[in-house]
């Protein structure tokens, strides 16, 4: 088990309806030297691309995003949730389903903070079904720039965003790929990952 599958089993909570709570360390309260052992990792998997900008979302993704920055020295852009269509200025806009909040939101970046020279890292605390990812991947390509992987902390690998996202033929890296998890014993099953 890697650092981040230990943590998750030591203070992660399985939730009724296939949500794990990672909230102590993750996306509430934020272990910063966990983090930074993720971005070092995340340096590593994507070693040799030329990524100059990474993206994420509001609100969970910025924090991780942020430490993983300091690994490939550059600047974080985060989407920012908008209800509103009334969107002031050039924004790049995709609809996404959250899958914790039941709900539709717009995610919005500014023009001019993406372009075609980008090549971009995404990242992200949870990757479920996709819809998160897919807007990301949707506003990189009306930037015209370029997806140059996708970074997760934690993928549940029994829902079916992973392997929407691998067809697309992304590189997607997730430190822990939850195969099973079970919300009666609490019990939480990794894929093997080399
Ligand atoms: P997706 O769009 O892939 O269905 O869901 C991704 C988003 O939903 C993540 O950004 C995360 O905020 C949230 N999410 C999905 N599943 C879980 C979960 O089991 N636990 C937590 N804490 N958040 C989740």
């Amino acid at each position: 088990m890697n650092v981040l599958e230990k943590r998750i089993v030591k203070d992660g909570i399985v939730k009724e309806g296939n949500v794990l709570k990672v909230d102590s360390f993750l996306n509430h309260q934020m272990d910063i030297k966990l983090f930074d052992e993720m971005g070092r990792e995340f340096k590593k998997r994507f070693a040799g691309k030329p990524i100059n900008k990474i993206l994420t979302i509001e609100a969970s993704g910025i924090g991780i995003a942020c430490v993983v920055a300091q690994h490939f020295d550059v600047p974080v852009v985060f989407a920012k949730k908008s209800k509103s269509i009334n969107l002031e200025g050039e924004m790049y806009v995709a609809e996404v389903e959250s899958f914790t909040h039941k709900c539709k939101n717009n995610v919005i970046v500014a023009q001019k903070f993406l372009s075609p020279e980008d090549h971009v890292l995404i990242i992200d605390d949870f990757l479920a079904n996709g819809c998160a990812l897919q807007g990301l991947i949707q506003i990189v390509q009306s930037a015209g720039a370029t997806v140059e992987g996708i970074g997760i902390a934690v993928e549940k690998g029994f829902q079916s965003g992973g392997r929407i996202i691998r067809n697309l033929g992304i590189q997607l890296e997730s430190l822990a790929i939850v195969e099973s998890m079970d919300a009666k014993t609490g019990e939480i099953i990794f894929r093997e990952q080399q």
